[in-house]
């Protein structure tokens, strides 16, 4: 073990036991009422690195309700005040940056070097994104149609937010739902996934420190127990979810009764379109890029559905295989490894699950991984090999259904519309992406895919600054970007105005 990865792996079990059976209430860190916990493992190793509060109810009550009295003096509080008070919350995160990412990489598993850094750095800058935007929320003055009258409408806070986040990218979905909502003026109670529930309760803590007690809170519980009764809590005006489109549709029927809007980030089964013309230079990483191997494909913006036209396929296949075979997997908290753990033995199992269907299927060739490397350095972590599929039927569930984990299946075709038929034949429509060097082919594609995020020859993960969102079952509502600040975290309020006679 280097000194580094000894040193980052002392700095991160020191604040996971610090923040172990702890949640965040009224500005404070304290214990749940509930007894029951939740233990929180080390992806790596299968360690238990700390406990989670389970919370119920009892725990739900209490928070909303530090919520709710924070959210009196908080909308009062000007916009602009708002935002410099959240500046000076970012420069404490960019202050503790070591100790939030490397305690990123312990809770999710996710490598250091290529993940947990930039997801930290990359919610600092969307902290610091919606702190700027602060005096920019503002309603519209209209051309009044009566005489002698003023209208216009105010943007306001809604009141406590509910936040419902999943384990893969704790922090960047924290910031997401957080920043913009407080900023706005509303406060928030967060619950974060149980899986890994410390890196997120770390960044609230050092947000917390600038902003007044009661803005954020944060709890940690299994979604039963735990976020029904938040969402179901009669002060919570909003509800902010990311996870599974299974999750998300209880979500939205449980806020339907009290009319509670709510924004959806939810799965994707997304795919990666690579056309005779394209740059391989740039759409051969492009694959591997795309389908977040380092990040065990555990992002919902993977492109987990490899279109290659049939010129290029054995072309394509060769290289992803070979610069696949040069990623080095291991302890998320050593910064050699590229690709670091799946988040949990449920989730591996997952994995092989669909591992089976495609094993079982005759035609069904695995070009690259397809193993669990066990012990050794692998110890009892839950790892899996990134792995790259052939002749997987396009209709079998290892092709319709997201895995969330390192699985991909290249499918040739032979036309644009075919491909496009393919591509648009899901209920999701998350993420979408095509290589090509024909313009006039780029636009009709962005034209005809049924994606909320399109890229063309690139595959980023989506920027903060330009809002995002997923369409058909993938999602309800954009975020990120000012007008998710807007959108989904203030209301609307119309006023009519008579001015009365004038003196002059
Ligand atoms: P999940 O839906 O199982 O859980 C997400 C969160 O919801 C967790 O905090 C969980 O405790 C909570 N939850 C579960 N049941 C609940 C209930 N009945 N009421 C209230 N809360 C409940 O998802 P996951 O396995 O944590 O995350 C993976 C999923 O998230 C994938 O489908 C992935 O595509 C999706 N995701 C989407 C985006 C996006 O931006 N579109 C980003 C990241 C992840």
């Amino acid at each position: 073990m280097s000194d580094d990865f000894k040193n980052n792996l002392e700095l991160a079990l020191g604040n996971a036991k610090r923040l172990s059976n702890k949640i965040l209430i009224n500005g404070k860190l304290s214990p749940a009422k509930a007894e029951a916990k939740i233990s929180v493992l080390n992806p790596s190793t299968g360690e238990n690195i700390g406990e989670a509060p389970q919370c119920n109810k009892v725990d739900v009550n209490i928070a909303v309700d530090a919520a709710e009295a924070a959210f009196q003096k908080w909308k009062k509080v000007p916009a602009r005040e708002r935002g410099k008070i959240m500046t000076a919350a970012a420069r404490k995160l960019e202050d503790r940056k070591n100790e939030i990412e490397t305690l990123l990489a312990l809770d999710t598993g996710n490598a250091l070097r290529t993940q947990a850094i930039p997801e930290t750095a990359a919610s600092i800058e969307l902290t610091h994104m919606f702190a700027g935007l602060a005096g920019e929320i503002k309603g519209e003055n209209y051309p009044p149609n009566i005489p002698n009258t003023i209208h216009y409408t105010t943007k306001d806070p809604i009141g406590v937010v509910c936040a419902i986040i999943p384990w893969n990218a704790p922090l960047f979905l924290t910031v997401a739902k957080i920043a913009p909502a407080i900023v706005a003026g509303n406060t928030v109670v967060l619950k974060t996934a149980e899986q890994a529930p410390l890196c997120a309760l770390l960044l609230c803590e050092i947000l917390q420190q600038e902003l007044p007690p009661g803005v954020l809170n944060v709890i940690s519980g299994y979604g039963e127990e735990c976020g029904e009764p938040l969402i179901d809590h009669p002060k919570v005006r909003k509800v902010t979810f990311t996870g599974s489109f299974s999750v998300g549709k209880i979500i939205a029927i449980k806020a339907a009764p009290k009319l509670c809007p709510v924004t959806l980030e939810l799965g994707g089964k997304n795919p990666n379109i690579i056309m005779s013309d394209a740059d391989l230079d740039i759409a051969i990483p492009g694959v591997i890029d795309g389908m977040r191997y380092t990040r065990q494909g555990q992002a919902c913006t993977a492109g987990s559905r490899v279109y290659i036209h049939e010129k290029i396929y054995d072309k394509v296949l060769e290289g992803v295989v070979s610069k696949l075979s040069k990623l080095k997997m291991g302890n998320a908290l050593d910064s050699k490894s590229d690709i670091g753990a799946i988040i949990s033995n449920e989730q591996l199992k997952r994995t092989l699950h669909y591992m089976d269907i495609a094993k079982k299927t005759s035609s069904a060739k695995v070009l690259h991984g397809g193993n669990q490397p066990k012990g050794g350095d692998y110890k009892e972590g839950f790892f899996y090999e990134p792995t790259l599929l052939s002749g997987v039927p396009v209709e079998s569930p290892v092709c319709q259904e997201e895995v969330f984990g390192p699985v991909a299946c290249a499918i040739p075709f032979k036309s644009f519309d075919e491909v496009m038929k393919s591509a648009n034949d899901t209920p999701f429509g998350l993420s979408a992406v095509l290589w090509t060097q024909n313009l006039s082919r780029a636009l009709q594609f962005v034209d005809e895919i049924e994606a909320g995020f399109v890229q063309v020859n690139q595959c980023v993960a989506p920027r903060a600054n330009v809002s995002y969102g997923g369409i058909k079952m993938s999602g309800l509502g954009k975020e990120y970007a000012f007008d998710s600040m807007i959108n989904h975290f203030t209301q609307s309020k119309t006023v009519l105005i008579n001015r009365g006679k004038s003196n002059l």
